[in-house]
Protein backbone atom coordinates (compact mmCIF):
# COMPACT_ATOMS: atom_id res chain seq x y z
CA UNK A 1 0.00 0.00 0.00
CA UNK A 2 1.09 3.49 -0.95
CA UNK A 3 0.45 6.66 0.69
CA UNK A 4 -2.08 7.55 -1.97
CA UNK A 5 -3.81 4.40 -1.22
CA UNK A 6 -4.27 4.67 2.21
CA UNK A 7 -5.39 8.55 1.89
CA UNK A 8 -8.22 6.81 -0.91
CA UNK A 9 -9.00 4.24 1.56
CA UNK A 10 -9.48 6.73 4.35
CA UNK A 11 -11.90 8.91 2.77
CA UNK A 12 -13.99 6.99 0.76
CA UNK A 13 -16.94 4.65 3.06
CA UNK A 14 -16.18 0.79 3.01
CA UNK A 15 -19.12 0.10 1.07
CA UNK A 16 -17.94 2.35 -1.93
CA UNK A 17 -14.71 0.71 -2.12
CA UNK A 18 -16.38 -2.67 -2.40
CA UNK A 19 -18.70 -1.54 -5.38
CA UNK A 20 -17.86 -2.38 -8.83
CA UNK A 21 -18.11 0.28 -10.87
CA UNK A 22 -21.25 0.13 -13.95
CA UNK A 23 -19.34 -1.15 -16.43
CA UNK A 24 -19.72 -0.60 -20.40
CA UNK A 25 -17.68 -2.78 -22.92
CA UNK A 26 -16.38 -1.36 -25.68
CA UNK A 27 -18.30 -2.52 -28.84
CA UNK A 28 -16.22 -0.80 -31.48
CA UNK A 29 -16.89 -2.78 -34.87
CA UNK A 30 -19.14 -5.17 -33.27
CA UNK A 31 -22.52 -6.17 -33.47
CA UNK A 32 -23.98 -4.07 -30.51
CA UNK A 33 -26.95 -6.13 -28.72
CA UNK A 34 -26.28 -5.74 -25.24
CA UNK A 35 -27.83 -2.50 -24.20
CA UNK A 36 -31.33 -2.77 -25.23
CA UNK A 37 -30.98 0.47 -28.09
CA UNK A 38 -33.34 0.98 -30.49
CA UNK A 39 -31.22 -0.10 -33.57
CA UNK A 40 -33.00 2.11 -36.14
CA UNK A 41 -31.71 6.17 -37.12
CA UNK A 42 -34.35 8.59 -38.34
CA UNK A 43 -35.26 9.03 -42.22
CA UNK A 44 -33.22 11.69 -43.81
CA UNK A 45 -35.45 14.30 -43.83
CA UNK A 46 -36.60 14.20 -40.02
CA UNK A 47 -32.64 14.40 -39.07
CA UNK A 48 -32.62 17.73 -41.76
CA UNK A 49 -35.26 19.37 -39.68
CA UNK A 50 -33.77 18.72 -36.48
CA UNK A 51 -30.72 20.15 -37.65
CA UNK A 52 -32.75 23.00 -38.21
CA UNK A 53 -34.20 23.81 -34.86
CA UNK A 54 -30.99 23.38 -33.00
CA UNK A 55 -29.77 26.15 -35.29
CA UNK A 56 -32.01 28.07 -32.45
CA UNK A 57 -30.27 26.91 -29.45
CA UNK A 58 -28.43 29.46 -27.10
CA UNK A 59 -25.56 27.06 -25.60
CA UNK A 60 -24.39 30.48 -23.66
CA UNK A 61 -27.63 30.10 -21.66
CA UNK A 62 -29.01 27.97 -19.01
CA UNK A 63 -31.55 25.59 -20.14
CA UNK A 64 -35.13 26.02 -19.05
CA UNK A 65 -35.31 24.99 -15.46
CA UNK A 66 -39.07 23.58 -15.78
CA UNK A 67 -39.83 22.96 -19.29
CA UNK A 68 -43.37 23.24 -19.50
CA UNK A 69 -43.61 22.71 -23.02
CA UNK A 70 -41.82 19.58 -22.96
CA UNK A 71 -43.09 18.56 -20.07
CA UNK A 72 -46.58 18.77 -21.38
CA UNK A 73 -45.72 16.75 -24.50
CA UNK A 74 -44.57 14.29 -22.45
CA UNK A 75 -47.69 13.54 -20.46
CA UNK A 76 -49.55 13.36 -23.77
CA UNK A 77 -47.43 10.86 -25.32
CA UNK A 78 -47.31 8.62 -22.18
CA UNK A 79 -50.66 9.28 -21.67
CA UNK A 80 -50.11 10.78 -17.93
CA UNK A 81 -53.23 11.28 -16.51
CA UNK A 82 -54.33 14.56 -16.59
CA UNK A 83 -54.29 15.22 -12.32
CA UNK A 84 -51.22 13.87 -12.40
CA UNK A 85 -47.90 15.93 -12.64
CA UNK A 86 -44.62 14.79 -13.78
CA UNK A 87 -40.88 15.34 -12.42
CA UNK A 88 -37.48 15.42 -15.10
CA UNK A 89 -34.58 13.43 -14.86
CA UNK A 90 -30.84 12.90 -16.30
CA UNK A 91 -32.08 9.45 -17.63
CA UNK A 92 -34.70 7.14 -15.28
CA UNK A 93 -31.24 6.29 -13.52
CA UNK A 94 -31.08 10.16 -12.03
CA UNK A 95 -35.41 9.63 -10.97
CA UNK A 96 -33.59 6.45 -9.15
CA UNK A 97 -30.99 8.47 -7.59
CA UNK A 98 -33.16 11.24 -6.65
CA UNK A 99 -35.88 8.92 -5.24
CA UNK A 100 -32.76 6.80 -2.71
CA UNK A 101 -31.73 10.29 -1.68
CA UNK A 102 -34.38 11.28 -0.04
CA UNK A 103 -33.93 8.12 1.99
CA UNK A 104 -29.97 8.79 3.09
CA UNK A 105 -29.33 9.64 6.07
CA UNK A 106 -32.41 7.91 7.38
CA UNK A 107 -30.87 5.51 9.62
CA UNK A 108 -33.90 2.56 9.96
CA UNK A 109 -34.05 3.09 5.75
CA UNK A 110 -34.92 0.27 3.60
CA UNK A 111 -35.10 -0.34 -0.16
CA UNK A 112 -36.69 -3.35 -1.33
CA UNK A 113 -36.41 -5.39 -4.72
CA UNK A 114 -37.38 -8.65 -6.47
CA UNK A 115 -34.22 -10.14 -7.28
CA UNK A 116 -32.73 -10.55 -10.00
CA UNK A 117 -33.77 -7.23 -11.67
CA UNK A 118 -32.20 -3.99 -13.10
CA UNK A 119 -28.74 -3.45 -10.96
CA UNK A 120 -29.00 0.24 -10.40
CA UNK A 121 -31.30 0.14 -8.01
CA UNK A 122 -28.92 -1.64 -5.88
CA UNK A 123 -25.77 0.15 -7.01
CA UNK A 124 -27.31 3.73 -6.11
CA UNK A 125 -29.10 2.17 -2.73
CA UNK A 126 -25.74 0.92 -1.72
CA UNK A 127 -23.65 4.24 -2.64
CA UNK A 128 -26.18 6.11 -0.76
CA UNK A 129 -25.37 4.19 2.62
CA UNK A 130 -28.67 2.34 2.14
CA UNK A 131 -29.89 -1.22 3.09
CA UNK A 132 -31.43 -3.17 -0.03
CA UNK A 133 -33.26 -6.36 0.55
CA UNK A 134 -33.52 -8.45 -2.80
CA UNK A 135 -36.64 -11.03 -2.20
CA UNK A 136 -35.62 -14.05 -4.91
CA UNK A 137 -37.98 -14.47 -8.08
CA UNK A 138 -39.65 -18.05 -8.83
CA UNK A 139 -37.49 -19.73 -11.76
CA UNK A 140 -39.76 -18.60 -14.18
CA UNK A 141 -38.55 -15.46 -12.94
CA UNK A 142 -42.54 -14.66 -11.91
CA UNK A 143 -42.75 -13.15 -8.51
CA UNK A 144 -42.56 -14.95 -5.19
CA UNK A 145 -45.95 -13.63 -3.97
CA UNK A 146 -45.84 -15.06 -0.29
CA UNK A 147 -41.79 -14.04 -0.11
CA UNK A 148 -42.63 -10.60 -1.18
CA UNK A 149 -45.56 -10.09 1.32
CA UNK A 150 -43.99 -11.44 4.25
CA UNK A 151 -40.57 -9.30 3.30
CA UNK A 152 -42.80 -6.64 2.98
CA UNK A 153 -44.27 -7.03 6.96
CA UNK A 154 -40.62 -7.68 7.85
CA UNK A 155 -38.36 -5.11 6.61
CA UNK A 156 -41.14 -2.12 6.12
CA UNK A 157 -39.24 -0.75 3.01
CA UNK A 158 -39.59 2.79 2.34
CA UNK A 159 -39.39 2.02 -1.56
CA UNK A 160 -39.88 -0.76 -3.45
CA UNK A 161 -38.50 -0.78 -7.12
CA UNK A 162 -40.65 -3.02 -9.57
CA UNK A 163 -39.32 -3.10 -13.07
CA UNK A 164 -42.48 -3.36 -15.39
CA UNK A 165 -41.60 -5.47 -17.64
CA UNK A 166 -38.72 -6.80 -15.68
CA UNK A 167 -34.96 -5.74 -16.74
CA UNK A 168 -32.94 -8.61 -17.07
CA UNK A 169 -35.69 -11.35 -17.71
CA UNK A 170 -38.02 -9.66 -20.04
CA UNK A 171 -41.24 -11.07 -18.21
CA UNK A 172 -44.33 -8.68 -17.02
CA UNK A 173 -45.20 -9.66 -13.38
CA UNK A 174 -48.54 -10.69 -12.37
CA UNK A 175 -50.75 -7.72 -12.32
CA UNK A 176 -52.93 -8.76 -8.90
CA UNK A 177 -49.77 -9.42 -7.33
CA UNK A 178 -48.32 -6.17 -8.00
CA UNK A 179 -51.22 -4.93 -6.68
CA UNK A 180 -51.25 -6.34 -3.41
CA UNK A 181 -47.55 -5.01 -3.00
CA UNK A 182 -49.01 -1.82 -3.35
CA UNK A 183 -51.62 -2.05 -0.97
CA UNK A 184 -49.52 -3.89 1.58
CA UNK A 185 -46.23 -1.39 1.22
CA UNK A 186 -45.73 0.86 4.04
CA UNK A 187 -43.93 3.18 1.72
CA UNK A 188 -43.47 4.08 -1.79
CA UNK A 189 -43.66 1.45 -4.78
CA UNK A 190 -42.08 2.59 -8.17
CA UNK A 191 -43.01 0.94 -11.05
CA UNK A 192 -40.17 1.30 -13.53
CA UNK A 193 -41.56 0.95 -16.88
CA UNK A 194 -38.29 1.67 -18.84
CA UNK A 195 -39.96 -0.81 -21.84
CA UNK A 196 -43.52 0.82 -22.00
CA UNK A 197 -43.02 1.10 -25.62
CA UNK A 198 -42.45 -2.80 -26.36
CA UNK A 199 -44.84 -4.17 -23.10
CA UNK A 200 -48.56 -2.64 -24.39
CA UNK A 201 -49.11 -2.98 -20.36
CA UNK A 202 -48.60 -0.28 -18.02
CA UNK A 203 -50.18 1.39 -14.37
CA UNK A 204 -50.38 4.84 -15.30
CA UNK A 205 -53.80 4.86 -15.24
CA UNK A 206 -53.93 3.22 -11.77
CA UNK A 207 -52.14 6.17 -10.35
CA UNK A 208 -55.51 7.86 -9.35
CA UNK A 209 -56.29 4.72 -7.29
CA UNK A 210 -52.87 4.65 -4.54
CA UNK A 211 -51.40 7.37 -2.74
CA UNK A 212 -48.05 5.21 -3.13
CA UNK A 213 -47.62 4.47 -6.22
CA UNK A 214 -45.22 6.77 -9.09
CA UNK A 215 -44.77 5.59 -12.58
CA UNK A 216 -41.20 6.14 -14.02
CA UNK A 217 -40.45 6.10 -17.96
CA UNK A 218 -37.41 6.63 -20.00
CA UNK A 219 -37.17 7.84 -23.84
CA UNK A 220 -34.34 5.29 -23.95
CA UNK A 221 -35.38 2.14 -25.11
CA UNK A 222 -37.83 3.99 -27.53
CA UNK A 223 -34.74 5.06 -29.37
CA UNK A 224 -33.60 8.13 -27.77
CA UNK A 225 -30.82 6.80 -25.37
CA UNK A 226 -28.19 9.21 -26.22
CA UNK A 227 -30.55 12.41 -24.88
CA UNK A 228 -30.78 10.91 -20.94
CA UNK A 229 -34.00 11.57 -20.69
CA UNK A 230 -36.54 10.04 -17.90
CA UNK A 231 -39.66 11.10 -15.91
CA UNK A 232 -41.62 9.99 -12.97
CA UNK A 233 -45.09 10.21 -12.56
CA UNK A 234 -47.29 10.51 -9.93
CA UNK A 235 -48.86 13.24 -7.24
CA UNK A 236 -47.71 16.54 -6.91
CA UNK A 237 -47.62 15.74 -3.30
CA UNK A 238 -44.75 13.51 -3.93
CA UNK A 239 -42.81 14.96 -6.77
CA UNK A 240 -42.63 18.69 -5.38
CA UNK A 241 -40.66 17.52 -2.24
CA UNK A 242 -38.55 14.75 -4.92
CA UNK A 243 -38.05 18.47 -7.07
CA UNK A 244 -35.86 19.44 -4.01
CA UNK A 245 -33.56 17.07 -4.65
CA UNK A 246 -33.43 17.63 -8.58
CA UNK A 247 -30.35 19.68 -9.90
CA UNK A 248 -31.92 22.92 -11.15
CA UNK A 249 -30.44 22.50 -14.65
CA UNK A 250 -30.38 18.64 -15.40
CA UNK A 251 -32.30 18.62 -18.08
CA UNK A 252 -29.97 20.46 -20.85
CA UNK A 253 -30.36 22.36 -23.53
CA UNK A 254 -30.11 20.05 -26.33
CA UNK A 255 -31.99 17.11 -24.75
CA UNK A 256 -35.13 19.61 -24.33
CA UNK A 257 -34.52 20.96 -28.03
CA UNK A 258 -34.59 17.36 -29.37
CA UNK A 259 -36.96 15.41 -27.12
CA UNK A 260 -40.06 17.69 -28.03
CA UNK A 261 -38.96 17.36 -31.97
CA UNK A 262 -38.85 13.47 -31.42
CA UNK A 263 -41.76 13.75 -29.77
CA UNK A 264 -43.60 15.65 -32.48
CA UNK A 265 -42.72 13.40 -35.00
CA UNK A 266 -43.80 10.29 -32.51
CA UNK A 267 -45.13 8.39 -35.34
CA UNK A 268 -41.53 7.46 -36.65
CA UNK A 269 -40.75 5.93 -33.18
CA UNK A 270 -44.20 3.90 -33.07
CA UNK A 271 -42.95 2.20 -36.55
CA UNK A 272 -39.83 1.40 -35.46
CA UNK A 273 -40.70 0.07 -32.06
CA UNK A 274 -43.71 -2.22 -33.80
CA UNK A 275 -40.92 -3.43 -36.09
CA UNK A 276 -38.78 -4.66 -32.82
CA UNK A 277 -41.75 -5.77 -31.38
CA UNK A 278 -42.87 -8.38 -35.00
CA UNK A 279 -39.15 -8.91 -34.54
CA UNK A 280 -38.79 -10.30 -31.00
CA UNK A 281 -41.41 -12.20 -31.72
CA UNK A 282 -39.53 -14.50 -34.41
CA UNK A 283 -36.48 -14.26 -32.59
CA UNK A 284 -37.83 -16.47 -29.91
CA UNK A 285 -39.29 -18.36 -32.16
CA UNK A 286 -36.12 -18.90 -33.51
CA UNK A 287 -34.50 -19.33 -30.11
CA UNK A 288 -37.17 -21.75 -29.04
CA UNK A 289 -36.24 -23.97 -32.47
CA UNK A 290 -33.10 -24.71 -30.44
CA UNK A 291 -32.75 -28.13 -28.85
CA UNK A 292 -30.09 -26.72 -26.03
CA UNK A 293 -31.49 -23.17 -25.78
CA UNK A 294 -33.78 -22.37 -23.41
CA UNK A 295 -35.71 -19.40 -23.84
CA UNK A 296 -37.80 -16.88 -21.59
CA UNK A 297 -40.72 -14.73 -22.83
CA UNK A 298 -40.40 -10.96 -23.04
CA UNK A 299 -42.51 -8.05 -23.16
CA UNK A 300 -39.30 -5.70 -23.57
CA UNK A 301 -37.12 -5.30 -26.90
CA UNK A 302 -34.56 -8.12 -25.51
CA UNK A 303 -34.91 -12.01 -24.84
CA UNK A 304 -33.06 -13.78 -22.03
CA UNK A 305 -31.80 -17.47 -22.93
CA UNK A 306 -30.19 -20.03 -21.02
CA UNK A 307 -27.54 -22.43 -22.82
CA UNK A 308 -25.77 -25.15 -21.56
CA UNK A 309 -22.37 -23.25 -20.88
CA UNK A 310 -23.13 -19.24 -21.25
CA UNK A 311 -19.09 -18.22 -20.87
CA UNK A 312 -18.17 -20.01 -23.77
CA UNK A 313 -21.15 -19.06 -25.90
CA UNK A 314 -20.43 -15.45 -24.94
CA UNK A 315 -17.06 -15.92 -26.07
CA UNK A 316 -17.78 -17.57 -29.02
CA UNK A 317 -20.03 -14.55 -30.25
CA UNK A 318 -17.42 -11.96 -29.55
CA UNK A 319 -15.36 -13.88 -31.22
CA UNK A 320 -18.11 -13.77 -34.50
CA UNK A 321 -17.89 -9.66 -33.65
CA UNK A 322 -21.18 -9.75 -31.68
CA UNK A 323 -22.42 -7.95 -28.12
CA UNK A 324 -24.54 -9.62 -26.10
CA UNK A 325 -24.87 -9.49 -22.29
CA UNK A 326 -23.50 -12.13 -20.28
CA UNK A 327 -25.99 -12.72 -16.83
CA UNK A 328 -24.01 -15.95 -16.04
CA UNK A 329 -21.39 -13.73 -13.57
CA UNK A 330 -24.42 -12.94 -11.60
CA UNK A 331 -25.14 -16.47 -10.44
CA UNK A 332 -28.49 -17.79 -9.07
CA UNK A 333 -31.26 -18.08 -11.10
CA UNK A 334 -29.08 -16.24 -14.14
CA UNK A 335 -27.07 -19.35 -14.01
CA UNK A 336 -25.71 -19.52 -17.56
CA UNK A 337 -28.00 -17.08 -18.80
CA UNK A 338 -27.50 -14.58 -21.50
CA UNK A 339 -29.86 -11.68 -22.65
CA UNK A 340 -29.57 -10.47 -26.43
CA UNK A 341 -31.11 -7.11 -27.78
CA UNK A 342 -33.50 -6.84 -30.66
CA UNK A 343 -31.60 -5.51 -33.57
CA UNK A 344 -32.40 -5.20 -36.97
CA UNK A 345 -33.43 -7.66 -39.10
CA UNK A 346 -29.90 -8.26 -40.29
CA UNK A 347 -28.32 -8.37 -37.40
CA UNK A 348 -30.60 -11.06 -36.19
CA UNK A 349 -29.91 -13.02 -38.43
CA UNK A 350 -26.17 -12.51 -37.86
CA UNK A 351 -26.73 -13.57 -34.44
CA UNK A 352 -29.01 -16.64 -35.03
CA UNK A 353 -26.14 -17.64 -37.00
CA UNK A 354 -23.40 -16.65 -34.98
CA UNK A 355 -25.26 -18.29 -32.18
CA UNK A 356 -25.82 -21.69 -34.06
CA UNK A 357 -22.07 -21.96 -33.95
CA UNK A 358 -21.44 -20.77 -30.89
CA UNK A 359 -23.39 -23.85 -29.54
CA UNK A 360 -21.64 -26.22 -31.69
CA UNK A 361 -19.23 -27.88 -29.84
C1 LIG B 1 -32.47 0.77 -19.07
C2 LIG B 1 -33.24 0.82 -17.83
C3 LIG B 1 -33.36 2.00 -17.08
C4 LIG B 1 -32.44 3.19 -17.33
O1 LIG B 1 -32.92 4.05 -18.20
P1 LIG B 1 -32.23 5.45 -18.46
O2 LIG B 1 -33.41 6.34 -18.60
O3 LIG B 1 -31.46 5.28 -19.72
O4 LIG B 1 -31.38 5.84 -17.29
C5 LIG B 1 -34.19 2.03 -15.99
N1 LIG B 1 -34.84 0.93 -15.61
C6 LIG B 1 -34.74 -0.23 -16.26
C7 LIG B 1 -35.49 -1.42 -15.78
C8 LIG B 1 -33.92 -0.33 -17.38
O5 LIG B 1 -33.75 -1.50 -17.98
Amino acid sequence: MTILDDKIAAFFRPEILKLNAYHVPSAEEMVKLDAMENPYHWPPEMVEAWLDRLRNIRPNRYPDPQPEHLKHALKIHAKVPENMEILLGNGSDEIIQILLMALAGKPEATVMTPQPTFVMYQQLAVSLGLKCIGVPLQKDFSLDREAMLSALDQYRPQIVFLAYPNNPSGNLFDEKVILEIIDKSPGLVILDEAYAPFAQASFMERLSQFDNLLVMRTLSKLGLAGLRLGFLAGRRAWLEQLDKLRLPYNINVLTQITAEFALANAAVFEQQTAQIRSDRTKMYQQLQNLPQVEVFPSAANFILFRVPDADTVFHKLKQQGILIKNLHPSGGLLTNCLRVTIGTPGENEVFLTALKTALTP
